[in-house]
C-alpha cells in the first residue's frame, strides 16, 4: 500500500504539496478546518485528491505516515498536538518540495524586504535566460512548481513560519536580510526563538553553498557572524568603508568577488531608498553567484518592476509624481519612504494606527512635507502630532477627493506619496484594495487633466 500523506490546510502551499504528493504516488488526503477557495477545490478535484473542509477528522489524519502542515497553523493547534503525540512526522511544504527538486535553491528570508529581493533575483536570472522558477510566499508554492516542471533554479521567498518546518532543506544561496521583532506571539514572545528559527536557513548548508547577509543589521548581522557555518560568507553593508563582498561607497554599490569588482549606481536601477540598496546588493550577489554576467545584471536592474504598493510610481500629472506605498502599514516603512525623496511632499497617511510612534519620522516630515492629507476615519492622533510641524493638514474619506486635494496642494516637481503608516481596515478591505483604489483614482484624474489640455 502507498504511504499516506495528510496535508493540513488547503491553501496555495497545501494544495501544491497535495499535487506533488499525488504525482509521487502517495495516498493523499487534504484537511482544512475552514472553507477552501474555489481555485484550490478545483485543483484537488481535477487531480482526484480526496479532501475535507470545515473540520479535521482525526480518523483520517492520525493514520498518516507523514503530515505536511500549512505554515499558518501554529504548533499549539489541537490537531498538531495530537499528530505529534502519535509520533507522526510533521514537516512543511517547503521541506517536502525540497526532497524532490533537482535544481538549486536561492532562498530569501528576513523580516522586511523579502518580496522585493525575491522578485529582483528572479528577474535577473530570467533576464539572463536561466531556467528559473519563482516560488514560496510570492507566487505559487514551491511544491506546485516541483510537481509541474523541472527548473535549474528556484528562487524562494521563505517566512520564519516556513523555516520552522524544515529539516533537510538546504539552499545553495541563502539570504538573510534583517531581523526585527515580529510575529513574536508564535515564538512564546522570545526573540531568541524567532532568531533561531531564521537561522534554520543555514543549518544544512555546506562549503559549496553561499550565505548572504546584511552585516549592519543589529540582530541578524551580529548573530550571523557569531554562528558557525560551512557556507561561504557573502557580506553586505551600507558602511562606506566596509570590507565586504558588497557595500555602498556613498555614491555607488561596490561589488568585490575575489579579483572581480564592479560598481552600480542606484540611479541605474528602478528602485529608490536606502532599504532598496540593501535588497539590490543582495540580489546582485545572488545573481553573480548564479553566474549571471554583470552586463546582464545591469540590464536586468534597469527593467525590474517591483510588486505593486511598494513605492510604486503610478503616474505624473502636471509635473507631480503620484506614488503608491500602501504596503507601508507601520511607521518603520514610512521612514524608508520619506527617506527616498528629496522633493517637497504631499503626504497621505492614516487608517488604523497600531500604536505608532511618530517621533521616528518627525524630522523628515518637518523638513519635507508641505501638506498632510489624512485618509482615515479617526485622524485625531495624526492631526495632534503633526499640527505644528506641517503647514497644511486636510482630511478626507474619499479616494477621488483625495487625489483632487493632492493635485490642488502640489506644485510641479512635488511628489504625492501615499504611505499611510496605518492599517487600512477602517475604509478598505486591505492595503492592496487601498493601493488599487488610489492607483485607479490617479489614472482617472490624469485622463481628465489630459482631456482638458487636449
Ligand atoms: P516583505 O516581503 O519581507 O514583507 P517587501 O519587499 O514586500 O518585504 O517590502 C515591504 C516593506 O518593507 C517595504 O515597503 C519597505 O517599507 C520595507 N522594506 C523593504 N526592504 C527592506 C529592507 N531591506 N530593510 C528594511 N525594510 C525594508
Amino acid at each position: 500500500m502507498a504511504e499516506r500523506v495528510v496535508i493540513l490546510g488547503g491553501g496555495e502551499s497545501g494544495t501544491g504539496a497535495a499535487l506533488l504528493a499525488k504525482a509521487k504516488g502517495f495516498d493523499v488526503f487534504v484537511s482544512d478546518q475552514g472553507q477552501l477557495k474555489d481555485k484550490y477545490r478545483n485543483d484537488l478535484q481535477l487531480a482526484g485528491i480526496e479532501f475535507e473542509e470545515g473540520k479535521h477528522s482525526e480518523d483520517k489524519i492520525l493514520n498518516a505516515n507523514l503530515v505536511i502542515k500549512s505554515p499558518g497553523i501554529p504548533d499549539k493547534a489541537e490537531i498538531v498536538k495530537k499528530t505529534k503525540s502519535k509520533k507522526i512526522l510533521i514537516i512543511d511544504e517547503i521541506e517536502f518540495a525540497f526532497r524532490y527538486l533537482k535544481g538549486k535553491v536561492i532562498a530569501i528570508t528576513g523580516t522586511n524586504g523579502k518580496t522585493t529581493t525575491t522578485l529582483m533575483i528572479y528577474h535577473l536570472l530570467k533576464n539572463a535566460e536561466k531556467k528559473v522558477a519563482l516560488a514560496g510566499n510570492v507566487g505559487e508554492s514551491l511544491a506546485r512548481k516541483v510537481a509541474t516542471e523541472e527548473f535549474d533554479w528556484y528562487v524562494v521567498e521563505i517566512s520564519s513560519y516556513q523555516l520552522d518546518g524544515t529539516q533537510t532543506f538546504r539552499p545553495h544561496i541563502g539570504i538573510l536580510l534583517n531581523i526585527t521583532p515580529d510575529h513574536l506571539d508564535r515564538y512564546d514572545k522570545k526573540m531568541t526563538n524567532y532568531v533561531n528559527c531564521k537561522f534554520r536557513l543555514i543549518k544544512n548548508m555546506t562549503s559549496k553553498d553561499y550565505f548572504v547577509y546584511f552585516v549592519d543589521d543589529a540582530i541578524s548581522g551580529q548573530e550571523a557572524r557569531l554562528r558557525s557555518t560551512e557556507a561561504y560568507r557573502v557580506e553586505i553593508s551600507l558602511d562606506h568603508e566596509a570590507i565586504t563582498s558588497a557595500h555602498f561607497d556613498g555614491k555607488k554599490m561596490v561589488f568585490q568577488f575575489g579579483k572581480k569588482s564592479f560598481k552600480i549606481a542606484q540611479a541605474d536601477t528602478t528602485l529608490k531608498g536606502t532599504h532598496n540598496l540593501v535588497n539590490t546588493m543582495a540580489a546582485v550577489c545572488a545573481a553573480h553567484l548564479a553566474k549571471v554576467p554583470d552586463t546582464k545584471i545591469r540590464e536586468g536592474l534597469k527593467t525590474f518592476k517591483n510588486a505593486p504598493h511598494r513605492l510604486e510610481s503610478v503616474a505624473t500629472i502636471n509635473g507631480v509624481e503620484f506614488v503608491n506605498d500602501s504596503k507601508a502599514t507601520n511607521v518603520d516603512s514610512v521612514v524608508y519612504a520619506l527617506g527616498s525623496y528629496n522633493q517637497p511632499l504631499v503626504w497621505i497617511a492614516g487608517g488604523i494606527d497600531k500604536g505608532n510612534d511618530y517621533n521616528l519620522i518627525k524630522a523628515d516630515v518637518e523638513k519635507k512635507v508641505k501638506t498632510l492629507i489624512c485618509l482615515g476615519k479617526d485622524n485625531e492622533k495624526l492631526k495632534k502630532f503633526f499640527g505644528k510641524l506641517v503647514p497644511k493638514i486636510l482630511e478626507t474619506q474619499s479616494v477621488n477627493e483625495l487625489v483632487h486635494l493632492a493635485l490642488q496642494s502640489a506644485e510641479k516637481g512635488d511628489v504625492v506619496l501615499l504611505s499611510p503608516a496605518c492599517a487600512s481596515f477602517d475604509l478598505f478591505n486591505n492595503y492592496e484594495d487601498r493601493g488599487n483604489q488610489f492607483r485607479e483614482a490617479v489614472l482617472k484624474a490624469k485622463e481628465e487633466v489630459e482631456k482638458i489640455k487636449a
